[in-house]
Parts: C-alpha cells; sequence; structure tokens
C-alpha cells in the first residue's frame, strides 16, 4: 500500500462492531480509513499511538452547540459529529448553508425543527434555520398555543419540506409547549414513519410531574411509536425523568420488547440546563420536580437564584437567558445510581445535550482558550470523558467496547437507516470514514465542573476528523475545519 497520507503508530485498535482489540497501526488517505495492520509503511505524517487506544470518533446526537469554542470543547473530549437533533432546524437548509459558510471543526447535521415550524405558523416569529433563535423564543407562550387547522397544515407541511431537503428526522420540543394537543404530535410522528426518519422528543411532563397534564410524556412517545410505527429516540431519559427513570425505562423496555422501536439517550449529570423562561421553570410550577428556586443557577450573572420575585425577574428580562437546574443530587448515591441505570439501559447512547457558551463579559468568541467568564454547562465538555470513566471505571464496570459502542457505533447505527453517511462512522476499519479519537483509556476523564465549566476533558490525545487533526497532542488545532454536512436520505 503506498500514498497514505499519515499513520497512526502501533495503537490499541478498538471496534466494537467487529471485535477487533489489538495493537495495530492504522492508515488514513483520503478522509478514510485506508489500512488497519502491524507494521505499515512510513507515511507523509506519523503519531505515535502506542499505550493508547484507536477508535472511532465519538457521535453526538444532542449538540444544541453552534459557537466554535464550543465545537472545540466537544472535539477535546472526542467528539467528531455533533448533531442538532433535538431542537433542530427550520428551515433546514438555512441551517447547513449558515454553517457551511463558516466551517466547523467537526461533522454536523440537523433535524427539522417542529418548535421552529410552529413557531413561525402558530406566533408569526420569522424561521431562520438559527437554534439560537428557537432558545430565545422557548419560554415565549405564543408559539404554545393550539394550532388552529390551516396552522397546522402549514407547520406538517414546513416540516415535510425540511426532511425532504435532507434533515436527519424531526426534533420534538414538546415538553417545552405543555399544553399542544396529543393528536398533533401523533401527525408530527406520522410524518416520520412516511419519511423512514426518527423523531427526537424532548419529552412532555410525566404524570407524576403533572397529574393534569393531558397525557404522560413517556406513554406518548411510547404510543406514538406503537400507533405510526415511527422510530421514536427518547432524549435525556435522565433529565426529564428525574427520580421515575425506573418507571420510564420499565416502559421503554417492554415496548421494545413488543417491538417499538424506541431508543434512549443520557447525559451523566444530575444537573440540566435550558432556558429560564422554559414553561416548566415557572416559579408556580417548580413543585412539581421538587425544586424551589434556589435550585437554579442563572448562568448570564452565577447567581443561586434567591426567590420566586427574582425568578419572575429574570424570566420577563432574559427569558432566553441559560440556567443549570439541580434536578438530581450527584452526591446521593441513590440518585447516581439512577443516572447510571439511564446510560446503562440497552441500546442507550450517550449524547450530550451540549450548551454554547454563555459570555458573561463581551469578548473575541474565536479566541483559545475561551475566559473563564465564557460559562456553559459541564456536559459541553465532559459527557464522553465522564461517561467512559464512569462505565469503564466505576461501579459499573462496563467492557471498554461495550461503552465505546455507546459513544460511536450505536448512535450512527440508529440513523443509519435513513442517513447512509452514518454506515461510515462509528466504526474503525477500512473504507470507514477517518473521524478517530486516540486516547489513554486509563486516565480518560472530564474536568469541567459547574464552577469550572469549560475546563477540556483529560487523556484524549488526538481526534481527527475527515482524515484531518482537530487535535494533536491534546491541544486544539487552530485553523482546522474538516466537518462536513451529515445529511438524511428520505424515502
Ligand atoms: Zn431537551
Amino acid at each position: 500500500m503506498a500514498g497514505a497520507e499519515l499513520v497512526l503508530r502501533g495503537g490499541r485498535v478498538v471496534d466494537p462492531e467487529t471485535g477487533l482489540d489489538a495493537i495495530a497501526d492504522v492508515a488514513i488517505a483520503a478522509g478514510r480509513i485506508a489500512e488497519i495492520g502491524t507494521g505499515l509503511p512510513p507515511a507523509l505524517d506519523e503519531a505515535d499511538a502506542t499505550g493508547l487506544v484507536v477508535t472511532a470518533g465519538f457521535v453526538d446526537l444532542h449538540s444544541h452547540v453552534n459557537d466554535l469554542a464550543g465545537l472545540r470543547l466537544q472535539a477535546l473530549d472526542g467528539v467528531t459529529t455533533a448533531l442538532e437533533l433535538e431542537a433542530g432546524a427550520s428551515p433546514v437548509q438555512a441551517a447547513y448553508r449558515a454553517v457551511a459558510a463558516e466551517g466547523r471543526p467537526v461533522n454536523y447535521g440537523f433535524a427539522a425543527s417542529w418548535a421552529q415550524a410552529r413557531m413561525a405558523e402558530v406566533a408569526g416569529f420569522p424561521a431562520d434555520g438559527d437554534v439560537a433563535s428557537i432558545l430565545r423564543r422557548l419560554g415565549d407562550p405564543a408559539w404554545q398555543r393550539p394550532a388552529g387547522p390551516a396552522q397546522l397544515t402549514a407547520l406538517l407541511s414546513r416540516v415535510e419540506r425540511d426532511l425532504a431537503d435532507g434533515a436527519l428526522g424531526i426534533g420534538v420540543l414538546l415538553g417545552y409547549a405543555p399544553d399542544v394537543d396529543p393528536e398533533e404530535y401523533v401527525r408530527v410522528a406520522g410524518l416520520a414513519a412516511e419519511a423512514g426518519v426518527p423523531t427526537f422528543t424532548h419529552a412532555r411532563d410525566l404524570i407524576e410531574m403533572r397529574p393534569s397534564a393531558a397525557v404522560d410524556g413517556a406513554q406518548e412517545i411510547v404510543r406514538a411509536a406503537g400507533q405510526t410505527g415511527a422510530h421514536m429516540h427518547y432524549c435525556h431519559v435522565n433529565s426529564t425523568s428525574q427520580r421515575h427513570i425506573d418507571r420510564v425505562l420499565g416502559l421503554v423496555g417492554r415496548a421494545q420488547a413488543a417491538g417499538s422501536r424506541i431508543s434512549t439517550e443520557a447525559y451523566p449529570y444530575g444537573s440540566g440546563m435550558t432556558a429560564i423562561g422554559a414553561a416548566f421553570l415557572a416559579p408556580e410550577r417548580l413543585g412539581e420536580r421538587g425544586l424551589v428556586p434556589a435550585s437554579l443557577t442563572y448562568a448570564p450573572t452565577g447567581e443561586r437564584v434567591a426567590s420566586e420575585a427574582r425568578l419572575r425577574e429574570l424570566r420577563q428580562a432574559d427569558p432566553g437567558g441559560l440556567a443549570i437546574i439541580e434536578l438530581l443530587d450527584e452526591d446521593d448515591p441513590a440518585d447516581r445510581r439512577l443516572l447510571m441505570r439511564s446510560l446503562t439501559f440497552p441500546g442507550a447512547v450517550v449524547a450530550s445535550d451540549a450548551m454554547p457558551l454563555t459570555w458573561t463579559v463581551a469578548g473575541d468568541p474565536l479566541a483559545w482558550p475561551p475566559p473563564a467568564t465564557a460559562i456553559t454547562h459541564p456536559r459541553t465538555a465532559g459527557t464522553f470523558s465522564r461517561a467512559l470513566r464512569l462505565l469503564t471505571r466505576g461501579e459499573e464496570a462496563l467492557s471498554l467496547a461495550e461503552a465505546l459502542a455507546k459513544c460511536s457505533l450505536e448512535p450512527a447505527r440508529l440513523l443509519e437507516d435513513s442517513v447512509p453517511a452514518m454506515r461510515r462512522k462509528g466504526r474503525i476499519r477500512p473504507g470507514a470514514d477517518a473521524d478517530v479519537v486516540v486516547f489513554d483509556p486509563a486516565t480518560v476523564a472530564d474536568r469541567a465542573t459547574y464552577a469550572d465549566s469549560t475546563r477540556p476533558s483529560a487523556g484524549i490525545r488526538h481526534v481527527l476528523v475527515n482524515g484531518t487533526f482537530v487535535v494533536r497532542d491534546s491541544a486544539i488545532v487552530p485553523d482546522a475545519r474538516p466537518g462536513r454536512p451529515v445529511r438524511a436520505e428520505p424515502r
């Protein structure tokens, strides 16, 4: 073999699909893995991987990050593909165009956005395909109103157009519009079933939280799968289920056993992060989740919300401002076990729900590293390393290949029926995309914390996207923008 551009030399190559786990060289050419073997000939560039694991880069199905600093933190956590599937974007073409114009270090893609289509048709907000616009309007009651028949038809046709344009499925921020007619959700799932793509749902409130709700959030997802045959992906089971994780996963597991296509994801943190104006963070509704104002930390000032009055004030003044919300207690062993069950559930994938940085003091968004005044949720920087640490070195002790499958192979498989490009991701074998992470399995760990949220993970040595280094020797390669779009091919 001649002409390899790069050889990763002498690492432990782990491919969860084939079971390969052996010391070998990996040769890369033209953005793909060209060859895996021992004693491969020298290439133009070489990187020593002795003592390190060489495997497929992580595929994040749930990233809201649209800024360079946030994407770099994700790359430093081993992520090579970061997809916006829960919020999505509409028109999806506008989202792809905007990203293509600026370039990204990692691969990207979008689902159609039910919320943004609804914001346009029910509230009259301009649909610009920008995820930041969704976040800004999330708490606005105007888009959460019941849709009239003509509005419903119009919003569904926006979603259909996005699917025809290659959207990776339909993102449904249902939990942010808690009084939407359950029939509308079934119609959305029906569209997904017709197009052969998944839906990605932020579940409605659980019946334990809101006994007056029209429907239980978990049952609704399961029922839509049964009624329409759509593949329903249940976003961040950990955060929307809180201490009802066992009930929710029990329900999902029974429906899966009965033949429904339902998949789940989780991130390994007890706190969530969302817009402070979200419906379920209204002062009068905090009690449903066992929360008080002080369970919220408002990111732009770093303050713990002192009172109901202050919460009202912040929701009024800055409804799109991000807040960290304590949902499970990471210091409580029972809560920690719940969190781990959401990760170890069969087929559950690791997905970050990564958030863009909030710049509490204006600064250069291209500066690296970001200043300490730019903050986010630690899940942005640490989800995958933390999951590997907890799954392979904690009480769970999954095999390394099992843990890696949850980060790369299984998320790729989850999409590949409708996204042919995903068949070349999540694997390390000849012909696969050269999206590769090289890390130290003994030391890989998250370092970001709630107080210091942008500390990059430890133990990640090299990250390649389409054969180009975006992280080399644990440092960001400043100008690398090798990310490519990932699109679906709908039926
Ligand atoms: Zn969500």
